[in-house]
């Protein structure tokens, strides 16, 4: 999410510093310049993980390694659930070597751009206030995970309000959150694919995760301005598929999210 300049990072998932350099550029982006915490890779110190689940996280070691070299000599700002802390030290870990020949070879490096800076969280709450927006953290329900390890993000700036679902079951406990969105961004499974799962995989992916069907009635009474379908399952079914599948429960505004899509 991009405020003024100012960036917000929801997840480290795989690729994202790629996409990332093909939005450079474009003119609601901080200037693509190296060796500045001014630059688009600096602008991200701040990430809000929603889980620990790799397809999330895989990124991570990226976003601490790759700005750092670019010039970032301020830690990386990690907020995430218990176990953060542990990721990030063993990633540091395994990029030891790599580390030590950046920061005591020939190579110009600052002393601690690479470092993480890890807040982690249990509870739903305010985790980041600033003149532009607030983010709160709220805890959703996705299969197995504690409670208290699994969250879903609201930001509200001063024009509009973006809801982030995170990974979540369809719970009626996660309404007062949704409430209000201009932009709710949720995740989504292909309701046909998974009726044809084995039943204790069907039973899972339930447990787990939220259908068309499902988000359709959370949608319906929630009203956001636009909803983002995203992180989506389609147990080969396409993206065609999931529309009309959704839309056969649903006539309110709605996209199926793709990369370097922008919503405004
Ligand atoms: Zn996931």
């Amino acid at each position: 999410m991009v405020v003024d300049k100012k960036m917000y990072l929801f997840d480290a998932g795989p690729g994202f510093v790629r996409n990332l350099k093909a939005l450079s550029g474009k003119d609601f982006m901080p200037q693509d310049v190296m060796f500045t915490n001014d630059s688009m890779y600096g602008g991200l110190n701040k990430v809000f993980i929603t889980h620990l689940d790799s397809d999330h996280v895989l990124g991570l070691p990226e976003l601490l390694l790759r700005p750092w070299v670019l010039g970032r000599d301020q830690p990386q700002q990690v907020i995430g659930p218990k176990g953060t802390r542990g990721l990030v030290d063993n990633t540091l870990k395994a990029f030891q070597d790599d580390i030590d020949h950046r920061l005591y070879g020939t190579q110009p490096a600052n002393a601690d751009g690479y470092k993480g800076e890890v807040t982690e969280i249990s509870e739903t709450q305010i985790v980041h206030q600033d003149d532009k927006v607030t983010i709160k953290a709220f805890r959703v329900p996705h299969g197995s995970w504690d409670a208290d390890m699994s969250f879903g993000y609201r930001v509200d700036p001063p024009t509009k309000t973006i809801v982030i679902s995170g990974d979540t079951r369809k719970d009626e406990a996660n309404y007062e959150n949704f409430r209000g969105a201009d932009i709710l961004i949720h995740e989504v499974m292909h309701e046909g694919a998974i009726s044809r799962m084995p039943e204790d995989w069907q039973k899972y992916m339930y447990h787990a995760h939220t259908s068309t069907s499902q988000l359709a009635e959370i949608a319906r009474e929630v009203e956001p301005g636009l909803l983002v379908m995203n992180h989506p399952l389609f147990f080969g079914t396409t993206d065609e598929d999931m529309v009309e599948e959704l839309a056969r429960h649903y006539d309110g505004k709605f996209v199926l999210a793709q990369d370097l899509d922008l919503y405004e």
